[in-house]
C-alpha cells in the first residue's frame, strides 16, 4: 500500500487521484469522516438549544440534561394476563401504584382545603370580634396568627383554586396576530434560516380577525378503578424488567414513558364509551385505553399499513385471543386512514397523539429523524399538519364529548400554538362551540410524580418536564369538550 509520504512526493494531478481513492476506504465511523458530517441529532440539539433557552429560560439546562439522559418508563399492568399478581410483584419490587399515589395526594389536598378554610373562619370570628371591641387587647390564637395565609391559600387547594386570568385570552385586548407572538419565540430567531419558517407558519394569521376562548377550570382526575400502573418514586431511575409472558399467553406489563398516561387520563373514558385513536401506531395509548376496561369500542387508526400492522401485533401480544375475543366481536377495530379525512359516525372520546419533532428521540437516533435535511419541509408543515388532524377530530367527537390533543415536544408552536391555530379556524369556519379545559387543579393530585411546566408558560395545556429527578416526557396534552 502507498503511504502518505509516497503520495506528497507525487505530481499534483496524481496527488488527487490517490487521495480519493484512500478517503473512500474510510469506514463511516473513521474520525475523518465523523468529524466533518453535522448530524441530524446535532442539528436538533442546536435548535432545541436556541429555541428552548428562549422558552423556558433557567430552566432549559434541566430539561436538556433530562432529555440527553436516561428516559423513565412505568408499567402498564395487562388486565388480560394474572393482573393481580403481576401487581403483586411490581409492588414487591417496590415500584408504586399511581393511582394509589394521585388518591393520596388528592386526600391530602383536600384535608389541607379543610384546614385552610378552618383558619380563615377563626380569623375571620377574629376580626369580628376585634372590630366590636371584644377581644381588642386578647392575642389571637397562636395557631391562626403562625399562619401563612398565601400558602394555604385556594391555590393550594383543589376546589378552592382561583381561575388564572393568565389563561384567558381576551381577544377584546389582543389581536389574534398579538396572543400567537406568545407562542413565537422573540426576535433573534430572525436570521437563522431553519426558523424563520417555522415562525412565519403563522403569517397567514388575519391580524383583524378576534375569536373568543371558553377556558373552564377542572379540579379531577378520575383514574379508572382497574387500571393499573406502576412507577419507581422520585430520583429512583431502576428500570422494569422486560415484560413476560404469563399463564395466557401474553405479556404481563406493558412499559410506557410516564408522560403518556397523563393525555389518556384526559380524555376522562367512562363505561360504554366510544373512542377513536386517530394516530394510533405503534398501539401504546389504544392498549392503555383497552387497560381501564370501559371503552365498549375502540378504534385504533393509523395512516400507513406497516404502522397498523405494528398496533395488530402488540394488541396479539398484550390482549388475550385477540382476533376472536376483540376483532371478530366488533369491540376493537384497525383501520388505515390519513385522520384528515376521516368520515365516521361521532366518537364520545378521540386522541389525536400526533406526529411531531419527537424532541427526545431527535437527540437520540439518526435514523428516519426529522431534522435530517431532506425532511426540512415536513418539519416545517407540522404544526399545519397537526392543526388539520385536530380539527377533523373536533369534527368527528360528539356534542359534550372529549377530544385531547398530545404531542412529545416542548416547542409551543405545535403545542399550545396548534390549539390556538385549530380553535381560530373552527371559530371562523364552523358553528362548533368548543371549551379547553383548563386541568392546573387537576393534575396537583399528579405533583407527586410529575414536573409540570408552570400555568404561566401554558395558554392551554400542559406539558411534562423531563428532568434528571423524574425524567418522564416531553409530554403535552390539552383536553378540549365540543359542546355543540
Ligand atoms: N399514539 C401512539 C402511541 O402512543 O403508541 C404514538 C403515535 S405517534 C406520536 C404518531 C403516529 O401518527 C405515527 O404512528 C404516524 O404513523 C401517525 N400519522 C402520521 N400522519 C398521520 C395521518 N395523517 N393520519 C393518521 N396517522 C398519522
Amino acid at each position: 500500500m502507498i503511504s502518505f509520504r509516497d503520495v506528497l512526493k507525487l505530481p499534483k494531478v496524481y496527488k488527487t487521484f490517490v487521495i480519493a481513492q484512500t478517503r473512500e476506504k474510510h469506514r463511516p465511523d473513521h474520525w475523518s469522516v465523523v468529524r466533518k458530517k453535522v448530524h441530524p441529532i446535532h442539528k436538533a440539539l442546536d435548535h432545541f438549544d436556541d429555541f428552548y433557552n428562549q422558552v423556558f429560560g433557567k430552566k432549559w439546562k434541566e430539561i436538556r440534561t433530562g432529555l440527553l439522559g436516561k428516559q423513565k418508563y412505568v408499567a402498564v399492568v395487562n388486565n388480560y394476563s394474572d393482573s393481580s399478581s403481576i401487581c403483586k410483584k411490581l409492588e414487591y419490587g417496590g415500584a408504586l401504584n399511581i393511582r394509589k399515589l394521585f388518591n393520596l395526594e388528592k386526600d391530602y389536598i383536600e384535608e389541607r382545603y379543610t384546614e385552610s378554610k378552618r383558619l380563615r373562619n377563626l380569623l375571620k370570628i377574629w376580626e369580628k370580634e376585634k372590630k366590636l371591641g371584644n377581644n381588642a387587647n386578647e392575642a389571637p390564637n397562636e395557631e391562626v396568627e403562625n399562619t401563612n395565609f398565601e400558602n394555604l391559600s385556594l391555590e393550594n387547594s383543589l376546589k378552592g383554586a382561583e381561575i388564572d386570568s393568565d389563561r384567558i385570552i381576551d381577544v377584546r385586548y389582543a389581536s389574534t396576530s398579538e396572543v400567537l407572538q406568545e407562542f413565537v419565540p422573540a426576535t433573534e430567531l430572525k436570521g437563522k434560516e431553519d426558523f424563520i419558517p417555522e415562525s412565519s407558519h403563522y403569517e397567514y394569521y388575519d391580524a383583524n380577525t378576534n375569536i373568543t376562548v371558553k377556558i373552564e377550570r377542572e379540579f379531577d382526575i378520575h383514574f379508572p378503578e382497574n387500571l393499573n400502573v406502576y412507577s419507581y418514586e422520585i430520583e429512583n431511575d431502576s428500570s422494569f424488567k422486560s415484560p413476560q409472558v404469563g399463564s395466557t399467553e401474553v405479556f404481563d406489563y406493558y412499559l410506557m414513558d410516564g408522560g403518556s398516561i397523563l393525555p389518556v387520563l384526559a380524555l376522562d373514558l367512562r363505561p360504554n364509551d366510544t373512542f377513536l385513536d386517530m394516530c394510533a401506531a405503534p398501539g401504546g395509548k389504544s392498549l392503555l385505553a383497552l387497560q381501564t376496561l370501559y371503552p365498549s369500542l375502540v378504534t385504533s387508526n393509523d395512516c400507513s399499513k406497516s404502522r397498523v400492522d405494528r398496533i395488530y401485533n402488540v394488541f396479539n401480544q398484550f390482549l388475550f385471543d385477540f382476533d376472536k375475543n376483540f376483532l371478530k366481536t366488533n369491540k376493537v377495530m384497525l383501520s388505515q386512514n390519513d385522520g384528515r379525512f376521516i368520515k365516521c359516525d361521532p366518537y364520545d372520546k378521540i386522541l389525536v397523539d400526533v406526529p411531531c419533532t419527537t424532541d427526545r428521540h431527535s437527540l437520540k437516533e439518526n435514523d428516519n429523524n426529522i431534522f435530517k435535511p431532506s425532511r426540512i419541509k415536513e418539519r416545517l408543515k407540522l404544526p399545519e399538519f397537526q392543526s388539520e388532524l385536530l380539527f377533523n377530530a373536533l369534527c368527528l367527537v360528539k356534542k359534550g364529548g372529549i377530544v385531547v390533543y398530545s404531542t412529545c415536544s416542548l416547542s409551543p408552536i405545535q403545542n399550545d400554538g396548534v390549539i390556538h391555530m385549530t380553535l381560530k379556524k373552527i371559530w371562523e369556519e364552523t358553528k362548533m362551540e368548543i371549551i379547553v379545559k383548563d386541568l392546573t387543579p387537576a393534575l396537583l393530585q399528579a405533583r407527586c410524580l410529575y414536573q409540570l411546566a408552570s400555568p404561566k408558560l401554558m395558554k392551554y395545556g400542559h406539558l411534562v418536564l423531563p428532568c434528571n429527578a423524574q425524567n418522564f416526557g416531553p409530554t403535552y396534552f390539552c383536553k378540549l369538550q365540543r359542546i355543540n
